[in-house]
This record gives C-alpha cells, sequence and structure tokens, in this order.
C-alpha cells in the first residue's frame, strides 16, 4: 500500500479528460483531491494524495506519464525558509489550516508542517517569498 501527493500538470489538449475517473476505475485508487487549477483550454494543474497498491499506482503513473501529464511528487510539501521571515503576520491571517501561527505576545510566526493542507494561499500573500514549495520530477 503506498500513499503519495502529487502535482499533475495537464497541457490545454489533455484538460478535459477523465483523468481522475480512470485512476480510480482502472488503477483502483484512492484520490483525495488538495487544489484544483483547472481551465478550459488551458494548461491546467492539479494537487492531489494517490492511495492504493503499490503495482497499480506505478502503473498508473507511467500511464499518466504516457498520456503527456508531468507528475510531480510534492516531497516536503510547503517549506517556511526562516531566515527570510520578517514575522509580519500576513500569511497567519490567511492560512485556512492553522499551520502558520502567530505567537503572542511574542509576535513570532510558527509554521506547524502537520497541519499544512497545501493550499498555497501563504506563497503569494507572504510579501518577503518565505514560503516555497518543493517538487520533483516523478518516477
Ligand atoms: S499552504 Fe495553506 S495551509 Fe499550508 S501553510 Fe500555507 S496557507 Fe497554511
Ligand atoms: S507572510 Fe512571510 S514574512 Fe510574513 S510572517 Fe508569514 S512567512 Fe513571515
Amino acid at each position: 500500500m503506498v500513499k503519495q501527493k502529487l502535482v499533475l500538470r495537464f497541457p490545454s489538449t489533455l484538460v478535459e479528460e477523465p483523468v481522475i475517473y480512470s485512476l480510480v476505475k482502472d488503477f483502483d485508487l484512492m484520490v483525495n483531491i488538495l487544489r484544483a487549477d483547472i481551465n478550459p483550454k488551458k494548461e491546467g494543474r492539479l494537487m492531489m494524495e494517490l492511495s492504493g497498491e503499490e503495482s497499480n499506482f506505478r502503473r498508473a503513473l507511467e500511464w499518466m506519464q504516457k498520456k503527456g501529464l508531468k507528475v510531480m511528487h510534492l516531497k516536503q510539501q510547503i517549506t517556511w525558509q526562516e531566515d527570510r521571515c520578517t514575522h509580519c503576520g500576513a500569511c497567519s491571517v490567511i492560512c485556512p489550516s492553522g499551520a502558520l501561527v502567530l505567537n503572542r505576545p511574542e509576535m513570532k510566526i510558527s509554521f506547524i508542517e502537520e497541519k499544512c493542507v497545501v493550499c498555497e494561499l501563504c506563497l503569494r500573500a507572504c510579501p518577503a517569498r518565505a514560503m516555497e514549495t518543493l517538487l520533483d520530477n516523478a518516477r
């Protein structure tokens, strides 16, 4: 049994393909969608957690890559570069999961990685670019 977080990048020609349906039906995998940015006729991006038997998982990866999807592992989800952080607190206001917390009275930010749901809102909100996503090509 494997469970992995992946990011799929779809070329515009594939955004309307029923990829999730195939992953569930043809490969017997469980799909938990974490985030989707899909627009008709444009490149799309899907962040998800896939789980199931390892052989099915491997076959599904191969199938997606053959179809022309770019598949990347979401290796470490979101990382916080503490040295760049100015503790302005902007991220703690928009973080929906409580992963970024402004501690009082010190007014210092903490990042609780286990609570992060990889919504990426903090990446856009952080003026110091202290929040990053790490991706790695799937093999
Ligand atoms: S990615 Fe989303 S959940 Fe994770 S720390 Fe940033 S805002 Fe919070
Ligand atoms: S928005 Fe960026 S600089 Fe501000 S507290 Fe959050 S991580 Fe630090």
